[in-house]
């Protein structure tokens, strides 16, 4: 079993390969993955995997992401540190907690309410249970009640593009990230708007589990 200053290695040893070896350079990006512990959000039997170059079991058939995805769209929603964000898809936390750490307030929203109540114990215990609120539902209906959002994570493959959500962005420069396509393979796609326009960009192919619900699959 690895002490904390062990799991402190693997992580900087992660961010340097994985995600700057990659090519992401998104300063406060690199920050919190350099400083969220994520073997905090991933079961115990594969916490010595958490920085592993590869997604894992986190129950119910769900995954946390693989480093460098999370890394991407982290950079992708270009955060500065104050915003308001919405999460649909909390699974173990992490994400969320990434978001926290750059000094955002966030929402997440869990369809399974057995990860919900194991997300909370995780934000807990890594210290981000007040900056982060998880709420259990079907994150396809979008939050209507706390809109708009400076930016929204959908951490799950959707078959379409959320209008719901697209609607729920900040009028001037609110930005959507969202994996869209096949059940099998999707794109991960950056919607930013002005006003009544939406500009999107691809930013390659991914994989996800499925968005299950009213908008989803
Ligand atoms: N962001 C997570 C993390 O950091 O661990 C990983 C998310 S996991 C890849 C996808 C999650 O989306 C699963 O926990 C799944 O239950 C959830 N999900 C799927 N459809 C959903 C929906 N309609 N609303 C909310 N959550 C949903």
């Amino acid at each position: 079993m690895l002490d904390e200053a062990g799991y402190e290695k693997l992580r900087l040893d992660m961010v340097a390969r994985q995600i700057k070896g990659r090519g992401i350079n998104d300063p406060k990006t690199l920050a919190a993955l350099s400083v969220v512990p994520r073997h905090l959000f991933v079961p115990e039997r594969y916490r010595p995997e958490s920085y592993e170059d590869h997604p894992l079991p986190i129950g119910f058939g769900q995954t946390i992401s693989q480093p460098y995805m999370v890394a991407l769209m982290t950079a992708a929603l270009a955060l500065k540190g104050s915003e308001k964000v919405l999460e649909v898809g909390t699974g173990s936390g992490y994400q969320a907690a990434l978001i926290a750490f750059i000094g955002c307030s966030v929402v997440s929203i869990e369809r399974n309410p057995d990860l919900a109540r194991k997300a909370r114990l995780n934000l807990a215990s890594a210290g981000y249970g007040e900056a982060v609120t998880v709420i259990e539902g079907d994150g396809t209906l979008g939050l209507p009640a706390k809109a708009p959002f400076d930016a929204i994570i959908v951490t799950a493959g959707a078959p379409k593009i959320s209008e719901e959500l697209k609607a729920e962005l900040r009028g001037d420069g609110g930005v959507l990230v969202m994996p869209v396509g096949g059940l099998g393979l999707q794109e991960l796609l950056v919607v930013t708007r002005q006003g009544r326009d939406f500009h999107t960009q691809n930013l390659g192919s991914c994989r996800f589990v499925p968005l299950v619900g009213r908008d989803g699959w």
